[in-house]
């Protein structure tokens, strides 16, 4: 079932996400849900705050990109109660766009690697793993939502003050999407 994309100046994208328990209620309908919304609307990853739910919860298929970037070949990842517990101090530059912010892409700074801990969905065990490369750039990405952050918001003031109009825009409605949206 497709959802519809919380757009930029929703509230539910400024909240920190919590993590859940085996027993929250369609899980697996949900996180099937998220999948379907992503690739029907040509995005690389999907938060839960993105489609209302303030859970620590998101998914990422970049396998598209593996021309570009080889180690994201096989990455399709379910990342259910994630906790980052350690960055790099080492910095890349990093290109990118959000289905929250239709029509705004701009390139930021983000670690090299990052070492996640996450809960399995299948066996609901906890794991520590160490991410790196274009993955973990995607993975920070859809990191921050958990913790209500956009990407934006690394920008410096300059940049975020020249795309104030566009933003603004996107909050009212008059971004032009191929995929159904929640406006503030
Ligand atoms: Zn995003």
């Amino acid at each position: 079932m497709l959802l519809p994309i919380v757009q930029y100046g929703h509230p539910v994208l400024r909240k920190t996400s919590v993590d859940i328990t085996k027993d929250y209620e369609g899980l697996d309908k949900l996180i099937s849900d998220m999948w379907d919304t992503m690739y029907k609307a040509e995005g690389i990853g999907l938060a839960a705050p993105q489609i209302g739910r303030n859970i620590r919860l998101f998914v990422i298929d970049a396998t598209c990109l593996k021309d570009d970037h080889p180690e994201v070949a096989d990455f399709k990842r379910v990342f259910l109660n994630a906790h980052i517990t350690e960055r790099s101090e080492t910095l890349v530059d990093s290109a990118e766009g959000c289905l929250s912010l239709p029509g705004i892409n701009e390139t930021i700074k983000r670690s090299s690697w990052i070492k996640i801990r996450h809960t399995d969905v299948e066996t609901f065990e906890e794991k520590e793993e160490l991410i790196e490369g274009y993955c973990a750039i995607v993975v920070q990405h859809e990191y921050d939502h958990l913790d209500g952050k956009v990407f934006t918001d690394h920008l410096g003031a300059l940049k975020k003050r020249l795309l104030k109009g566009k933003l603004s825009a996107i909050s009212a409605g008059k971004a032009r999407t191929h995929y159904r949206v929640t406006l503030p």
